[in-house]
């Protein structure tokens, strides 16, 4: 076993490829990417250097329709994390049953030391760099860690120059007064909170004054606190980059925004105690959202974990010797796959808007959320119990038999 996110996935593939009996001819184009690209970005930095940084684009599975995925601006992205992160999405998009497959792209960069104007001219220059391969019937991108709508919108931009019209649909996650979708910033949390909301109900818990604690306070980590605020929820920890904070009569998540965008952290934020991120893992509650980036549950600190149940609003937050230990621990872990999926499925919607150019309200986004998280959610667990096995596995299985069917139908081309 290993801790490399790709080495997982390609463990939960031969898994499921066992579970469902799947002949060897159908796991093996799941154990590599269509196609994965290096570029080299040269940007002139406010001061007139030259710098040069590198990108990358992968499509994984494109079988059941046009790549889908974010970009990452992290200096720790690599060509092996982003072809994880694609191979996460096509399987994530088989789950909730949306038309793509998967895909993700990254630039291995610090956002926090640039420059807007360097953003921009780093984003344009990569977006020109992936240009031939991306597209609304290609591979449509969105933002992830260390990108937001404005980024999504030089993108957009860039690409529509470039073809000589305007392309909304060729990015999602854009503004709403480009052709993004109501809801769309939000969607990851709310669908986490649709996917919570079915797990508690099928454990017979209640999430009015449920104990939550949230490690990431970026567009997942902050919304999921605010909806859960909302919903009922107590949050009682939350952290981000610089540590963490702890209230455990419960905290105000919108007060806790407005310090975040004073001070640049929830850090110090009045009211709480101070408290690291490996003890806001370990705290006793009913609810752990881990909602920063992937490798935070380890074997190392898994036996320590006291939550209820699991819900990963990161990709790939738990190792899998983690997963291994809070399993025998009876921790009820909603994977990934399922838990963050709320972000495609609005990704999908706002790729749905733009192609037929017509806008839906809130609601009818929301509405249309919770159903494909229910569904979703329910068909998962309806092969857990088929199967007998936990949720994650289940997912992967759900996911993977998609994929194969559309491969078997499509046939080989050529
Ligand atoms: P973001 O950049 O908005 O926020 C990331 C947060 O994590 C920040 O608060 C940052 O301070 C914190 N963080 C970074 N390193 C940390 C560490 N070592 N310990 C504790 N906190 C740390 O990113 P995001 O869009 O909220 O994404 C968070 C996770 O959710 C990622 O794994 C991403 O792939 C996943 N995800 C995001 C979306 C989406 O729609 N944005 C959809 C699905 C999954």
């Amino acid at each position: 076993m290993t801790d490399s996110p790709f080495a997982s996935y390609l463990e939960m593939v031969e898994r499921v490829g066992a579970l469902l009996a799947l002949p060897e001819n159908d796991r093996k184009p799941l154990r590599a990417p269509k196609r994965s690209i290096i570029v080299t970005l040269p940007v002139e930095m406010d001061d007139g250097r030259v710098e040069t940084f590198t990108g990358y684009r992968v499509q994984y599975d494109t079988v059941r329709g046009p790549g889908k995925g974010g970009i990452r601006y992290h200096p720790d992205v690599t060509l092996e994390e982003v072809k994880a992160l694609a191979a996460w999405m096509s399987v994530k998009c088989a789950v909730v049953d949306v038309p793509f497959g998967g895909a993700k792209g990254g630039i291995a960069v610090d956002p926090s030391r640039l420059s807007r104007r360097e953003l921009e001219r780093l984003t344009r220059r990569y977006t020109a760099e992936i240009f031939d391969i991306i597209g609304p019937d290609r591979d449509i991108p969105a933002p992830d860690v260390g990108t937001d709508p404005q980024i999504m919108a030089w993108v957009m931009d860039t690409i529509s120059m470039k073809r000589g019209y305007v392309e909304p649909g060729t990015v999602t996650g854009k503004p709403v007064a480009l052709g993004g979708s109501r809801g769309r910033e939000e969607a990851t949390a709310r669908g986490l909170l649709y996917a919570v909301r079915a797990a508690f109900r099928v454990l017979g818990l209640t999430l009015e004054g449920a104990r939550v604690a949230i490690q990431g306070f970026g567009n997942v980590g902050a919304n999921t606190a605010r909806l859960l605020h909302a919903a009922g929820a107590r949050v009682i920890a939350l952290s981000d980059v610089r540590g963490g904070v702890y209230a455990p009569e419960g905290l105000d998540p919108e007060a806790a925004m407005r310090h975040a965008r004073q001070t640049g952290s929830v850090v110090d934020l009045p009211g709480t105690r101070p408290i690291s991120n490996a003890q806001l893992l370990a705290l006793e509650c009913d609810l752990l959202v881990p909602a920063a980036l992937g490798g935070q549950l380890t074997a190392e600190n898994a036996p320590a974990v006291r939550a209820r149940v699991i819900a990963e609003g990161a990709n790939g937050p738990t190792t899998p010797e983690a997963d291994a230990i809070l399993r025998r621990r009876g921790v009820f872990i909603v994977p990934d796959i399922l838990a963050n999926a709320g972000g495609v499925v609005v990704s999908y919607f706002e790729w749905v808007q733009d192609r037929y150019g017509y806008f839906w309200k809130e609601e009818v986004v929301r509405e249309r959320l919770a159903e494909k998280m229910q569904q979703a959610f329910h068909d998962v667990l309806a092969m857990a119990e088929r199967y007998r096995v936990d949720m994650r596995t289940a997912a992967y299985a759900l996911g993977v038999e998609r994929i194969v069917e559309a491969r078997r139908l499509r046939g080989l081309y050529a």
